[in-house]
């Protein structure tokens, strides 16, 4: 247990990578005897604590540093449930202390170099530039003072190469990336449809589903491995969509995913024709099936994937600087969680993600859409539905049992009365059609908050890819995608992808 960051355990710290002065080691045991104790400090060479409230956000599994995952809540770290989720207890306490907007702020991911040294030298090396004087009459001030504070920390937690801040970035280019983004800016009701990858490497059944549904939706999605078990790439997936006539959604989930392979794979990504582009967290590898990966730290997470991809494409810049003489081309989008922790939470989690980049959300499942309008509501308070098309995500539920299921999943909200229904059509032995029912009812009310918050429809029928037809025919959302050879006819210029 630690001094100020109450039920929190223990971890243990990082060592540095390369060898240290006796300096270095001495300054790293001194700040280690202090942080330790007081924050459960893990050495990250990278301190925050003063923009997350003082709890170090070091214990998250996931190493997220910029806000919760969609699975986190009030009790409980979805990836391990004996401890309580420490980006629940940031938010929580900024918010009590006034200090939520401090959050808003874009955090860089660690600069491995410096991992398990100290924070402090580099501190007292920002004091010395500044002037001690000047610090000191600075801190003398009410008016000067968070200011003066600032301007020693934030060269330890904004590097010249990140240079985050809690703006908002409006896309550098006019015309759309896409025809899923010259859709929505037409003012359309959208339908994206996601597609479930095959766990062998025959194309057969993919193929097929593409071809089922590719003039029904305006984009295929394919997740990237979810629940973190392998399966065709998101990539390879969306290669085969533009080969077969579909555009596609290339989700990017920075779990398994360093700085590097994912700045690498969006230059061959959209080289080959991938225009929209949905960065998560992913799932931990904590729900793979054993062995099990690395679930300790991610290099990146979503909004540092955003940030990055962003400059990528707007400023034509790698995160090391080199220039890209041809930048990547892509709509950018990301994952929202209406039911998750806390609606504010959420909120502002939403908002710094529109900030680093997200043109377009793509949200959990929703089955409750009152609730969705608690939520919509908040974003409206954050001043962000006019930054970010939305396509509300909904899910035909095949059986009781996926109810059931459905029911525990953190950050998905299944109401009583959805539950009751599958029970009794259970009974009847008629719960494929009361899902698709219960389905098309929500469809039905989602649709009534078009341009009210809600852009369109994201259909998941995880793994159930041939109900799609149906769905769209039967709740009239089928749109044919007019705009596709257009799009088709500029990818594949030179690049060995048929047009279609
Ligand atoms: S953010 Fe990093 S340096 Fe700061 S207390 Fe946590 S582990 Fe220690």
């Amino acid at each position: 247990m630690t001094g100020f960051t109450p039920g929190r355990r223990w971890q243990p710290a990082y060592l540095p990578f390369q060898k240290e002065t006796f300096g270095e080691r001495a300054l790293r045991v001194i700040e280690y005897s202090v942080k330790g104790p007081l924050f459960g400090c893990r050495m990250c060479g990278n301190c925050l604590l003063a923009e997350t409230a003082l709890v170090c956000p070091m214990e998250c599994p996931k190493g997220l540093r910029n806000g919760p995952c969609g699975g986190s809540t009030s009790e409980a770290c979805y990836v391990d449930q004996s401890r309580p989720c420490v980006w629940y207890h940031i938010y929580d306490r900024s918010f009590k202390w006034g200090r939520e907007d401090v959050l808003l702020e874009a955090l860089p991911p660690l600069d491995w170099e410096k991992v398990g040294k100290d924070s402090w030298g580099a501190i007292i090396r920002n004091a010395h530039n500044i002037g001690f004087k000047k610090i000191f009459t600075g801190l003398l001030s009410a008016k000067t003072r968070a200011q003066t504070i600032d301007g020693i920390l934030r060269p330890v937690r904004q590097p010249e190469w990140w240079n985050g801040d809690a703006e908002y970035h409006p896309p550098a280019y006019v015309e759309p990336a896409s025809s899923l983004q010259g859709r929505l800016v037409a003012g359309d009701f959208v339908v994206t449809a996601e597609l479930t990858p095959p766990l062998s490497a025959s194309t057969e059944k993919l193929i097929r589903n593409i071809e089922l549904v590719r003039n029904l939706v305006t984009a295929v999605n394919f997740t990237d491995n979810q629940s973190a078990t392998p399966r065709m790439s998101s990539w390879a997936c969306s290669t085969v969509a533009i080969q077969h006539g579909a555009e596609p959604v290339l989700q990017m989930s920075a779990r398994n995913r360093s700085r590097g392979s994912l700045q690498s794979e969006i230059v061959g990504a959209t080289a080959l024709g991938v225009r929209n582009v949905l960065c998560v967290t992913g799932d931990s590898a904590k729900m793979s099936p054993s062995p099990r990966d690395q679930m300790d730290i991610n290099d990146l997470d979503s909004i540092q994937m955003l940030w990055v991809l962003r400059r990528m494409r707007d400023e034509g810049k790698y995160l090391d600087g080199r220039e890209i003489k041809h930048p990547p081309m892509f709509f950018l989008g990301a994952a929202a969680s209406p039911f998750s922790s806390n609606v504010k939470f959420q909120a502002l989690r939403e908002q710094k993600k529109v900030n680093a980049g997200a043109q377009f959300f793509q949200t959990n499942l929703i089955f409750d859409v009152d609730g969705m309008e608690l939520w919509l509501n908040e974003l409206a308070k954050r001043n962000i539905l006019d930054k970010v098309y939305i396509l509300a995500g909904v899910t035909p539920i095949k059986s009781l049992k996926m109810a059931q299921k459905l029911a525990e999943v953190p950050g998905v909200h299944l109401p009583m009365n959805v539950l009751r229904r599958m029970e009794t059509a259970d009974r009847a032995d008629n719960a494929q059609e009361e899902g698709i029912q219960i389905a098309l009812e929500v469809i039905s009310r989602i649709k009534t908050y078009h341009n009210q918050g809600i852009h369109g429809i994201h259909l998941m029928p995880v793994g159930w890819d041939e109900v799609i037809p149906r769905i769209v025919t039967e709740a009239g959302i089928v749109r044919r995608n007019k705009f596709l050879p257009q799009f088709m006819e500029v990818r594949s210029s030179g690049l060995g992808v048929p047009a279609v």
